[in-house]
């Protein structure tokens, strides 16, 4: 059964695609899938594009369709908390959406009915994902933690600040992995993301944003899927 890689933007996947051997695309749902060997591993690799919907429908085809024995996801996020900063590198303990809120029907940014906010990511898998950015990017600072998820690129102080200041715990911000991290439990799929901090989710992080894609995000999404399946 293959190892599923996703992420959200094509300048997150493109290195990983390429070091994929004998890699044949198939058409599902709008997206292409791609199927292959990577260092001797089966893997699975799509670009979901952005966001909770479009996250959560690839993690139902690669659950339904593809039978995958996990679901990694490598990209970038916004630094929330102090001292999560831009180049360092965040493995999600867990994941919150921090845009859901059912009040007064359910707390705060609980997941109606599923009776809870957070949803684990794999343990085992989450290891060897540290262990591999470890190796190789040596010289990034790595934190494991708390990341959430909306549909809304974070990028004003005052937001960022309200978002610390409601979630203390919170290391990062992006707009999939909750959405994944719900779907994986449906369906008892092991999961784990890491995310490259692009920006601070401040009133610079468009700016940044942009830059960091270009030049960083797709060699170290590489360099850690070749790590972690060396
Ligand atoms: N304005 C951007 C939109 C990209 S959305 C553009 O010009 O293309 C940002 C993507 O990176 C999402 O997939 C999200 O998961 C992640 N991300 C990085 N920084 C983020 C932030 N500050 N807030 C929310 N998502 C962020």
């Amino acid at each position: 059964m293959p190892l599923a890689i996703v992420s959200a933007m094509r300048e997150e996947l493109a290195a990983v695609l390429e070091d994929i051997e004998h890699g044949v695309a198939e058409q599902v749902a709008g997206r292409e899938f791609w199927r292959g060997r990577l260092r001797g591993h089966d893997v699975i690799a799509v670009q979901a594009r952005i966001g909770k919907v479009a996250a959560a429908a690839t993690a139902t085809v690669l659950a339904e369709r593809y039978r995958v024995d996990a679901i990694l996801f490598t990209g970038v996020a916004g630094g929330l908390a102090t001292g999560v900063q831009r180049g360092d590198v965040v493995v999600a303990e867990e994941f919150l959406q921090h845009d859901m809120d059912a009040s007064p029907l359910f707390p705060r940014f609980e997941a109606p009915l599923y009776g809870r906010a957070r949803f684990p990511t794999d343990l085992d898998w989450s290891e060897r994902l540290a262990s591999a950015v470890k190796r190789a990017l040596p010289h990034a600072v790595l934190h494991q933690g708390l990341v959430v998820s909306g549909d809304r690129f974070v990028s004003s102080a005052v937001e960022s600040r309200v978002l610390r200041d409601t979630l203390p715990d919170a290391l990062a911000v992006e707009m999939e992995g909750a959405a994944i991290a719900q779907v994986c439990l449906d369906y008892g799929l092991p999961y784990a993301a890491v995310r490259t901090v692009s920006d601070r989710a401040d009133d610079e992080a468009h700016g940044d944003f942009q830059k960091f894609i270009e030049e960083t995000a797709s060699r170290h999404s590489a360099a850690i899927i070749r790590a972690l399946l060396s």
